[in-house]
Formats: structure tokens, C-alpha cells, sequence
């Protein structure tokens, strides 16, 4: 199924002799302790340290003589220590750190407010490198104030090689005991060892189009640009150099999810999916509504897909509420009508349960049958599912991931779809598919999901968006309330039960302390129970038996439980559209997106749904911060924007499960537009059989391991 070129292992370059990757501990200058310390900071090997950019550089060529200080400018000065100390001020608990420096021009003043350790670094004769911002003070006269320094001619050997002075220098940050001074000489050193040419995975012809250096030359040039490099573009990672590393990294991963799309792209079906009025009637009839454009458009994707001879990779992307299971549904409709099975794989039981009623209730008039598999049935009941799978007695099932299991096996899987995955990552999908038979896989996520985040975590599918919401919607009003709030939100809250509405109050659980949280939940459902009398109030938790959870959920969906209060549980694909409020306790507790997440629970239907946050105070600027955005903003792209700038992507989709790469030198927030392009690049260079070859061939172990590309060829 696989074609040339292929990622072989044993064709691959050996990296016993690469110069790069030697190991940190054999160089010079780098003991037991310092290693330790490097490789707690993920340093091990050569190629790591030239892979760490410098976070900032200064320009030291243009040494600015002690005389010709101008004040307002920012200036880099060097000389030697003619004498300094602390001075005590008038004002208390304030100090002033004052040196006098002379250089071959003259001598100048320099000033560190309140950096009373500066008596332990300085000492007179010392050579020093400063870099800050020149004032005029009256009293006192022209003076460089709170600049950054560097030792450079101390105990560790003079600079006669101009590696600390005299150019554009790099300033690293800290690592452990070893300063940037000693990380700019560890890094020199490593350069002046590299190879007089180094292997170069990015085409030459890439490299021309963007007018890039190679490999070696972009190596030096990362650290120790020449002269006449902008420092402005140095500074923003943007120097010819740092852009062709990082392009080359964001190339290396696109190019793994290159190579698994067109694994996937070279699967062949072994059935044809075909459609015909026969088969558009029966979809319509089950169709409850009219589908909105956004639907629809959708649809004929994927329907347009699962047509071809390759199986579909297709993610369905829309905000909560758009309405993306409907779209499933009659996806799920083609393939059955064509003879063939469907699994509808849920994240929680609970969600896989109301999927099951809502999906069986929508099918009853079909022909075809409905049934579900969770982690919970009990063992008859679960032999005798997983035989009408077998038999194909089942046409639909619904499940979690039990479905995905060994004994598990379909007659004849057409389709398979995967809701709310947003925690499944590039490689887990991989491993589901390949538990299948070249079934089309549809995956559903409700996580708008930042474009930089789309062109990694899901790289290798192909993207339908749903950005419109269902007819009659109006938006959740949304209000952060205080804790001394809690009785009008009551009062609110009790005004919807009476007009005949639902409610929603949410309790966070937080692992650590599940059990008194869990307590909180029960406690305050029993509050609520004395409170509002006149309703019905349920307890829905995660330590509940499936069932009973399930129970307390039916009666909630039939309108017999008025007010739920339940942990996060409930965080995705609940339905209820007669629900309007939701109420979230301890809100500074939860994340940006699992507010908008909670959220996204009302507003289902066609009466106005409200949102209170009730929060304990005081609340640090990061929950003030992620409270304003969800109460400021119904849309979950902006959201997930703001959620992605908060905290960072691997926090965000946690790095591990979501397939995002684990990158030394690009940023997916800094470097989106090189990501971008790396993707484009990467993508044309397979379609190429002959570049796609030479760049293949000339990745080694280090890459293939990094990027998860052994095996995908
Ligand atoms: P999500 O995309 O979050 O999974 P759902 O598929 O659960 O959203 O749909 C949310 C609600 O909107 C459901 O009650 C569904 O029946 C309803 N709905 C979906 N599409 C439409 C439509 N085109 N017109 C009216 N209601 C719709
Ligand atoms: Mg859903």
C-alpha cells in the first residue's frame, strides 16, 4: 500500500559520528554538575544547545565611547571598573548601586537602583559590558541607569577572540549555575567543531525561494550574526538565519503529517459509497429541521468524500450548539443505506448515553438498528452487542472508546466518528484507524481550535468549519457575579423555573481535593433542595454508577428534574434546549475554554439563555483576565484565541495527548506564518517524487523520532 519513498531505518544516516550530536558532557568546560544541569533544561547533546536561540541580542559592534552618551539613547558601553559601591539613600529600604567606568575615551557614571547584590559582582579592574539606557539627572549629570551587565574579562579568560565584545552578541538565558557568558562560550566552542558542510533536510530550491542560508551558516549565524544583521529582526526571531531553523523544524513535522495523509490518501476502500434519491429521501426523512448553510455545506463535504475510493480524514469543526451531530447522523444515514455499519464513538458514557437516545429516537423509523457499548454494560449484556456487531444484526452503534477495543469487531465499518476529541492527538487517531479497515473517519471537535493549532494538532486532516449557529438562537447573556451576589443570582435563577425553563448550577472538581469538592456538590444540592421547594433538584456527579447517572440525566432531558447540579461532567455535548441558565460556582477555578465549554450547555433553544459566574474573590489577573474574555464574547474562535494567548498551547490542548510537537525552536504562537508556510512547503515536496526522496533520505534517527515520521513513510 506504501510507495517509494519510503522513511527506512536502516537507510537512514547513523548519528554515532554525528559532530551534532555529541553529547554536552564530553566538551570542554562542561563537568558532571554542569551536565546534570544541562540536561535537567533538556540539553543532552550539541544539537540541542545550538537549537536553544539566544532570547535576546545586543549590539556590542558599535561600542559607544563614554563621551559621546547621549541621553534617551539605549547604548552599549565597555571598560573597565574604576570604583563602586553601595550607597544608602535617604529614603528608606532604598539603595543605589553606583559604578564608575572608564573606557579609552573617558569615564562615565552607571546607576542600579535596589540591587544591593551588586556589592558581591564588581570589584575594581574587572572589565565589564553594559547595555541599557542613558539619562541626564540633575544633580548627578549624564549616567547609564539600571543597565544590563556581563563580566567579560574575569577569571574565565580574556575575549580575545571578540566572542563577548566588539560584535552583535547573544544573551542566553540562565542555565542553572552557567551564566550567558559561559553558555556564549559553550556555544562558540560547539560551532568552531561543526563539520565543514552539514546535511541539509530543506531543498535547495526552498531554500532559494525564501532566500534562506543553510544549515551550518544558519547555525552560527542564530548566535553569532554578522555584523550588519538588523538587530530589530534578530530580536523578533526574524533574521534570515532563525527563520531557516525555525522553518526547517515546522518543515520536519509538516512533513510527518504530510506523510501520514498520503498513507492515508493511498488507502483504497473496498466498497463504493454511492447516492441516490432513494437514499436523499430517507435522510430527509428524519431530518427534523432545515439545516442551516453552514450545515450543509458541510455535508456535501463529507458526503463528497466518502464517496471517493480513499477513505475520508475529515474534521468537523464547529462552535457548541452549531449542531454538528445532526450532520453525523445523516452522514451515518449514507452509509448504513449503502449496507454498511457506523460507530459514533463519545468521550464520557454520559455523552455516548445521550447520543444513543437522541440518535434512536431519531432512527426509530428507520429500518436501521441503534445500539450502544460503554465500559460499563454488563458482561451478557456486552457479549451479546458485541455479537450483533460481529453479525452486523447492529447497524449503528454508539459507544466510547470500548468501542475501539480488541474483541470489538465490525462486519462491515464504513464509517467512524469521533465527537468531541479535541484530546486526541495526530498519533492516537493513527492507532484507532489502523484498528479499523480503511473505515471513513469523521472527527467532530467543539473546541474552536486557533488556526496554528488546526495546521498541527489536526495537520492531517482535511477541515470542514460550521460557523453558523441554527436559526433563533439569541446569545447567552453572560455576568460575573461575587459570592455576595449569591442571593439575586437565586432569585434569577428561580424567576426562569417558574416561567418553566431549566437550570444548570455547576460545581468545579478539582482532582486533588475530589473528595471535599464532591462534598460541596452533594451539600449544596441539598441546599438548593431546602431552597427551591416548589422544583425538582438532581445531583449529577462522575462518581455515580453510569446508570444512576443516566437516570438522573433522562429525567433532566424530560423536563422532571428542574435544577441539575452537577460537576464538570456535563462539560460537553449535553442537550437540553429547554435549560437556560447555567450557573457556575467557584468560576475563577475553571479555564478559559471549559467556560465556554460549560457555557455552551444552554442557549440550545429558542428562549434567551442566561450564564452567571459566581466567583470568590480576590481574583488573580489571570482569572480576572479569563472571567472578562468568556463574559465578554459568545464566540468560541475568539475565545479559543484568547485561550491559546493565556496559556500557551501545550497547556491548552496538553501537549502530549494533542499531538502538538514538543519544538526547540519554533513557537506556535510567534511562528504561525512560518507555519504555514512550512506546511505548504512540506506538502508540495511529497507531491514531488523526487524531492520528496532527497529529503527523505537525508532525515536522521533524531528527526525521524522527534517528529514521529518512522513508520508513516
Ligand atoms: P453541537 O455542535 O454542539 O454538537 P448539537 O448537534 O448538539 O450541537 O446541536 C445543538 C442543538 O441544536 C440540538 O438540540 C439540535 O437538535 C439543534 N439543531 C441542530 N441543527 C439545527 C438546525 N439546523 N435547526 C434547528 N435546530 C438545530
Ligand atoms: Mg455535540
Amino acid at each position: 500500500m506504501v510507495s517509494p519513498p519510503q522513511v527506512n531505518r536502516d537507510a537512514t544516516r547513523s548519528t554515532a559520528h554525528d559532530p551534532l550530536q555529541r553529547e554536552l558532557r564530553f566538551l570542554k568546560g562542561v563537568g558532571p554538575r554542569r551536565a546534570a544541569e544541562l540536561e535537567r533544561a533538556g540539553l543532552r547533546t550539541a544539537d540541542d544547545l545550538l537549537h536553544r536561540f539566544p532570547i535576546r541580542f545586543e549590539d556590542r559592534s558599535q561600542l559607544c565611547r563614554s563621551t559621546d552618551l547621549r541621553p534617551g539613547e539605549t547604548a552599549a558601553v565597555c571598560g573597565e571598573v574604576v570604583s563602586a559601591g553601595l550607597h544608602r539613600t535617604r529614603r528608606r529600604g532604598f539603595t543605589l548601586f553606583e559604578m564608575l567606568l572608564r573606557d579609552d575615551a573617558g569615564m562615565c557614571r552607571v546607576v542600579w537602583m535596589n540591587q544591593p547584590f551588586l556589592q558581591d559582582v564588581f570589584s575594581p579592574g574587572q572589565r565589564v559590558a553594559l547595555y541599557g539606557k542613558v539619562e541626564w539627572r540633575d544633580p548627578g549629570g549624564l549616567r547609564l541607569t539600571n543597565p544590563q551587565y556581563e563580566l567579560i574579562g574575569d577569571a574565565e579568560g580574556d575575549d580575545d577572540d571578540g566572542v563577548h565584545t566588539g560584535r552583535i552578541v547573544p544573551v542566553y538565558e540562565r542555565i542553572g549555575s552557567l551564566t550567558t557568558k559561559q553558555l556564549r562560550r559553550l556555544v562558540h566552542d560547539v560551532l568552531q567543531r561543526l563539520p565543514p558542510a552539514l546535511e541539509d533536510p530543506l531543498p535547495a530550491a526552498l531554500r532559494r525561494r525564501h532566500a534562506l542560508p543553510e544549515r551550518r551558516e544558519a547555525l552560527w549565524a542564530a548566535h553569532f550574526p554578522a555584523a550588519e544583521t538588523s538587530l530589530e529582526l534578530l530580536n523578533a526571531f526574524r533574521s534570515p538565519a532563525q527563520t531557516r531553523l525555525i522553518l526547517e523544524e515546522l518543515f520536519l513535522f509538516q512533513l510527518g503529517l504530510g506523510l501520514r495523509r498520503r498513507a492515508h490518501a493511498q488507502g483504497r476502500k473496498r466498497w463504493t459509497i454511492r447516492v441516490d434519491d432513494a437514499i436523499r429521501r430517507s435522510a430527509l426523512a428524519v431530518l427534523p429541521f432545515r439545516l442551516t448553510p453552514g450545515q450543509k455545506t458541510a455535508l456535501r463535504a463529507i458526503v463528497d468524500d466518502m464517496r471517493q475510493a480513499q477513505p475520508m480524514n475529515r474534521l468537523l469543526q464547529g462552535d457548541v450548539g452549531c449542531g454538528k451531530t445532526i450532520v453525523a447522523l445523516l452522514a451515518a444515514l449514507v452509509v448504513m443505506e449503502n449496507g454498511l455499519q457506523v460507530a459514533f464513538m463519545a468521550p464520557t458514557e454520559l455523552l455516548a448515553e445521550q447520543h444513543y437516545l437522541s440518535i434512536e429516537r431519531l432512527l426509530a423509523p428507520s429500518r436501521f438498528r441503534v445500539t450502544s457499548l460503554t465500559g460499563s454494560v454488563g458482561a451478557k449484556a456486552r457479549r451479546e452487542t458485541v455479537t450483533a456487531i460481529e453479525t452486523g444484526a447492529a447497524d449503528l452503534v454508539v459507544g466510547t472508546h470500548a468501542l475501539v477495543q480488541r474483541e470489538v469487531r465490525f462486519r462491515a465499518l464504513g464509517l467512524a466518528i469521533i465527537d468531541e476529541q479535541h484530546r486526541f492527538g495526530v498519533l492516537q487517531r493513527a492507532t484507532l484507524r489502523d484498528k479499523g479497515r480503511q473505515p471513513d473517519v469523521l472527527v467532530m471537535t467543539a473546541t474552536p481550535i486557533p488556526r496554528t493549532l488546526a495546521l498541527t494538532s489536526y495537520g492531517d486532516l482535511d477541515v470542514s468549519v460550521i460557523r453558523d449557529l441554527p436559526p433563533g438562537r439569541r446569545p447567552v447573556k453572560t455576568k460575573l457575579e461575587p459570592e455576595s451576589h449569591r442571593d439575586a443570582v437565586y432569585a434569577f435563577v428561580r424567576r426562569r423555573l417558574q416561567e418553566g425553563r431549566q437550570a444548570y448550577v455547576v460545581y468545579p472538581l478539582v482532582e486533588e481535593s475530589a473528595k471535599t469538592d464532591l462534598k460541596a456538590a452533594t451539600t449544596m444540592a441539598q441546599t438548593l433542595e431546602a431552597l427551591f421547594r416548589d422544583h425538582t433538584v438532581g445531583l449529577l456527579h462522575g462518581r455515580m454508577k453510569p446508570d444512576e447517572r443516566g437516570a438522573v440525566m433522562r429525567r433532566f432531558a424530560a423536563g422532571e428534574v428542574h435544577l441539575l447540579v452537577s460537576t464538570t461532567v456535563i462539560e460537553v455535548g449535553v442537550d437540553v434546549p429547554n435549560a437556560t441558565v447555567m450557573v457556575i460556582e467557584h468560576a475563577e477555578r475553571f479555564g478559559l475554554a471549559q467556560l465556554h465549554q460549560l457555557r455552551g450547555r444552554v442557549g440550545r433553544g429558542p428562549h434567551q439563555s442566561y450564564c452567571r459566574l459566581l466567583y470568590q474573590g480576590p481574583l488573580s489577573q489571570m482569572a480576572r483576565t479569563r472571567l472578562k474574555a468568556v463574559a465578554g464574547s459568545t464566540n468560541g474562535f475568539d475565545i479559543a484565541e484568547q485561550d491559546l494567548l493565556l496559556r500557551g498551547p501545550g497547556e491548552m490542548l496538553g501537549t502530549r495527548q494533542s499531538g502538538v510537537p514538543t519544538l526547540q525552536v519554533a513557537d506556535l504562537i510567534r511562528d504561525r506564518d512560518l507555519m504555514e508556510t512550512a506546511q505548504r512547503e512540506a506538502f508540495a515536496a511529497l507531491r514531488d517524487a523526487t524531492v520528496a526522496a532527497s529529503v527523505l533520505a537525508r532525515l536522521d534517527d533524531t528527526w525521524t523520532e522527534r517528529f514521529g515520521l518512522a513508520g508513516v513513510g
